[in-house]
């Protein structure tokens, strides 16, 4: 199992590498905490996981245990083999400076879109707009009545996680959302955990 640990301060990011094959984790050490995620082909960065690829690959708005998610170029890129809560998004985009400048008046607000682009420039990602649209594993972003979205605090309790097998090389990114401001992750970002193979990066 994985022996290399990750962990993310509450409002904050991290970047990592895995192997084909690998499996890694993502934990939600306190519970009710959204992470943001994105992935890139570590053989060529132009090739993305892809939130929209894999939306019409699973046909449903709803991941859990054995979807496989799918890159920009439509092949297989991750699988999901354990998940103790079921309730994730891929349909709402990072939070980003523009998101917390004109709706919220907080500018420089801490940002998932930020806190995943700056680890990833070691890894070689240099624009934060090559940053896919993100899977936010745990966020809470259900469909309610006439068809009308909503996102309110994830129901994940500490320790909840999910386990990923990567099926390319990849160079992924986190975010343990800082959005504080209105619902989403209890109002009180906190740390975040990712376990993976010692030796990928
Ligand atoms: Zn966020």
């Amino acid at each position: 199992m994985p022996d290399a640990i990750l962990t993310v301060a509450g409002g904050h990011g991290g970047a990592f590498a895995v192997k084909a094959g690998d499996l890694f984790a993502l934990i939600d050490l306190e519970g009710q905490q959204a992470i943001d995620f994105v992935a890139f082909n570590a053989a060529d960065l132009a090739e993305t996981l892809s939130s929209v690829e894999t939306r019409r690959a699973t046909g449903s708005l709803y991941i859990t245990t054995g979807a496989v998610l799918i890159s920009s170029r439509g092949r297989p890129m991750i699988e999901m083999v354990e998940d103790t809560i079921g309730t994730h998004d891929y349909t709402v985009p990072a939070c980003d400076p523009s998101r917390f400048a004109v709706d919220f008046d907080a500018a420089g607000h801490r940002n998932c879109l930020e806190n995943m682009y700056e680890p990833l420039r070691v890894f070689g990602v240099t624009t934060p707009l090559a940053l896919p649209e993100p899977f936010n594993f745990f966020q809470n972003s259900p469909v309610v009545e006439d068809g009308r979205t909503a996102v309110v605090d994830p129901p994940s309790r500490a320790g909840d996680r999910i386990v990923l097998r990567a099926l390319m090389d990849l160079v992924c990114a986190v975010s343990s959302c800082p959005q504080d401001i209105i619902p989403g992750n209890g109002l009180r970002p906190t740390p975040v955990e990712v376990r993976y193979p010692g030796g990928a990066a």
